[in-house]
């Protein structure tokens, strides 16, 4: 029951040991064994379960399985309420990601939308709040998730709290269908079950 015992690649093994990971927590136990198997998983997890690493580790095993390369483009979206929340993530998927060749970028506004549009091109993962990726899909014509394998949708419950339902649908709309979905939420409410009927497939639910 430790991270090495997971059938994970050698350079995400390289990474979480470089971080001092060893063994996964609850949440990432229960979850991880769904969906490094491809499938779509509803988890009812708090911040300090370790819901991060439960996310990163299946979108970093995804586009190595897929021998992802830059010029492919977005492969995995993170959509998280808050800044301070995408700033925590995408430091966490650059440590435990170092020994991969993903680049991967934040859309949270605050910055120039131009800046931003041009990082976008060149990104494989995206950390992003809601209003900010929906702006770049309405306003940037080269923008494209086309190719995208994974998408995540952090702190469900606090996106919707938040104003985002709206958002959040229309996002999802405009995204292939043909991916696999993680759905993270410290509560059930219906507008969360909304959500994951919309967003996910035959999703399995893990709670901890
Ligand atoms: P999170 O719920 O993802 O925000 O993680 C909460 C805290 O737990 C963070 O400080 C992580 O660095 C830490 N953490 C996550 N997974 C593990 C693990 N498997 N072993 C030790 N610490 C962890």
């Amino acid at each position: 029951n430790q991270f090495k015992d997971l059938p994970l690649s050698r350079n995400t093994l390289y990474g979480l040991r470089d971080s001092e990971y060893v063994k996964p927590t609850e949440v990432q136990r229960e979850s991880l064994c769904l969906s490094l198997r491809g499938l779509d998983v509803l988890g009812a997890a708090k911040t300090g379960s370790g819901k991060t690493l439960a996310f990163i580790i299946p979108i970093l095993e995804t586009l190595y399985l897929k021998k992802w390369v830059r010029a492919d483009g977005v492969g995995a979206l993170v959509i998280t309420p808050t800044r301070e929340l995408a700033y925590q993530i995408f430091e966490t998927l650059r440590k435990v990601g170092r020994h991969h060749d993903f680049s991967a970028g934040l859309i949270i506004g605050g910055k120039d939308l131009h800046f931003e549009k041009h990082r976008m091109d060149s990104c494989n993962i995206i950390i992003c709040t809601p209003g900010r990726l929906l702006q770049h899909m309405d306003e940037n014509p080269l923008f494209s998730c086309d190719n995208l394998q994974i998408l995540v949708l952090d702190e469900a419950d606090r996106c919707l709290d938040m104003g985002f339902e709206q958002t959040m649908n229309s996002i999802i709309e405009n995204l292939p269908l043909n991916r696999q979905t993680l759905l993270f939420s410290a509560t059930q409410t219906k507008s969360v079950r909304d959500l994951a009927r919309l967003s996910l497939k035959d999703p399995m639910y893990v709670s901890v």
